[in-house]
């Protein structure tokens, strides 16, 4: 298909829908990114840009973009509580390409910043929040909180989590919760008691607490990740430094040193939530992509890899179809099965014992157990 024609309205400027953008944007199409923020950003933490994520940044040219604000990383490594090996492997794929192709770890606000800084001038809209949709078959008409209406031959919802798009046209698909807090931040190489030796990425688990120590090397810093069940679903809980700590206690002294050390007001703490998956992603002319398809918890480190994957999908079967609907159900067709497995495997993070302890005779509904 000739998508040069098309009017391409894409709700939301996160990693899956600048990245959609950008490989849209590639093939001369007509896209427009309406972002609801009025300023473009992230929290401070790190993630994991896998082997196949960075080969397709590599098929867009703009491989360099991201590897110059990111480390490549060559393994990750499970270890107890109190450091003791449980499992080391490669990053899976690295092989896979002509070139060896590394996991990239980078900072989520510096990823975002590289994005959307690749994209053409003036095609992100900020203060745009997406109030309602009426899909009118071939097109469809958006209106905007600020009294804005847009009409599109494509709607691409990468609006997240809590999806307007989803919740309008696909039905009700609540957050779930996880029964999990997560407490992010990244700090100073200094103030990391010696925890960065190199750039690989290691989680120590303890009884109802994982802690992720993702090094930032090149930025001189340590993404600084606890993930620990509780039962408040208070979207942003309020918190204690003795709470994080209660979360520690019993791992290495270095980790319990980190979190003492921490500064609370610096630390974005959220609880987790994820989505049951969806049946269908899309009508006519509105497809889901990213998060509001199909939020997963953190555990596999999938989030923004398959945002991104979606977005080169996508791309690729808007390129192959002969219609955006023909296109749209190939998408979803090669997508989905690969994001309802992740979802299922991203909700075996804990054993019964450690969600008896926390949940006793009701587990939450995002748990499955290993
Ligand atoms: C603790 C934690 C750790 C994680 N670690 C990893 C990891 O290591 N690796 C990994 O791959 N993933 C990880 N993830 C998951 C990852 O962050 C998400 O999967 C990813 O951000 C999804 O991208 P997205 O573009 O689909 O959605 P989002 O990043 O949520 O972006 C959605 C965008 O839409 C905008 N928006 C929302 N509603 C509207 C509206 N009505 N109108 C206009 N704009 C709107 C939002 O402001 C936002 O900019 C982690 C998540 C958490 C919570």
């Amino acid at each position: 298909m000739d998508i040069t024609n098309l009017t391409i309205a894409v709700v939301g400027a996160g990693y899956g829908g600048a990245a959609v953008a950008k490989g849209l944007s590639l093939h001369g199409a007509d896209v427009t990114v309406y972002e609801q923020a009025t300023e473009i950003a992230e929290v401070g933490a790190g993630i994991g840009l896998r082997p196949s994520t960075m080969d397709l940044f590599r098929r867009w040219g703009i491989f360099d973009a991201i590897a110059r604000v990111s480390s490549p990383s060559d393994y990750f490594e499970i270890l107890t509580a109190t450091g003791d090996p449980i499992a080391k492997d490669s990053w899976p794929g690295m092989d896979d390409y002509a070139v060896k192709t590394h996991t990239h770890l980078i900072h989520r606000g510096d990823f975002i910043d590289a994005l959307t800084g690749v994209l053409p001038d003036g095609m992100i809209e900020l203060g745009h929040k997406l109030e309602s949709l009426d899909d009118r078959g071939a097109t469809t008409v958006l209106r905007f909180t600020n009294g804005e209406t847009v009409e599109a031959d494509l709607v691409i919802g990468a609006d997240g989590i809590k999806s307007t798009v989803r919740q309008q046209l696909f039905g009700d698909h609540e957050p779930v919760f996880a029964g999990e807090h997560a407490y992010r931040v990244v700090i100073p190489t200094s103030a990391c008691h010696g925890m960065v030796v190199d750039d690989n990425l290691r989680m120590y688990i303890g009884r109802g607490t994982k802690v992720y120590l993702l090094p930032l090397r090149h930025r001189d810093g340590l993404s600084f990740d606890v993930t620990a069940l509780d039962a408040d679903g208070t979207w942003v809980p309020q918190v204690t430094k003795e709470d994080l700590l209660s979360k520690v206690e019993g791992f290495d002294e270095r980790i319990v040193a980190i979190a003492r050390d921490l500064d609370l007001s610096t630390v974005n703490v959220r609880a987790v939530y994820d989505i049951d998956p969806v049946d269908t992603w899309h009508t006519g002319s509105v497809t889901l992509l990213g998060d509001s398809a199909h939020a997963m918890l953190h555990h596999q480190g999938q989030g923004a890899n398959s945002a991104i994957m979606d977005a080169g999908a996508l791309v690729d079967a808007l390129l192959a179809a002969d219609s955006v609907p023909a296109a749209l159900a190939a998408f979803q067709a090669e997508r989905k099965p690969v994001t309802d497995e992740l979802q299922a495997i991203s909700r075996h993070g804990w054993t019964d014992d450690e969600l008896d302890d926390v949940f006793p005779g009701q587990k939450p509904a995002a748990q499955a157990t290993r």
